[in-house]
């Protein structure tokens, strides 16, 4: 399964967040991730997102997670990677 089919699945079941994660899917950047450390391409300045992994949490650097408190097209894009990269993982 691929981040496109892994972000359909995800919009059906959560309607609210298919829009930002139609956008989410077209953010990574395989090349640039580092373990825990994501760098995501926002539409003017690329954001970095921190995965959290003892606590199961991500903090982003921008403004709707920061200000906002929302669930930000930037964690979702990250969130579709993890999942995918474990689905592959466990397909192989
Ligand atoms: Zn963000």
């Amino acid at each position: 399964m691929d981040v496109a089919e892994l972000a359909a699945r995800w919009a059906a079941l959560n309607p609210e967040l298919a829009d930002r994660l139609s956008r989410a899917v077209v953010l990574i950047e395989p090349s640039t991730m580092a373990r825990d450390v994501y760098y995501v391409r926002g539409a003017e300045t690329p954001h970095t997102v921190v995965v959290d992994r003892t606590a199961k949490a991500s903090t982003c650097t921008c403004a709707d997670h920061k200000y906002r408190g929302v669930r930000c097209k930037h964690r979702l894009a990250v969130a579709l990677s993890e999942v995918a990269k474990r689905k592959v993982k466990k397909a192989a």
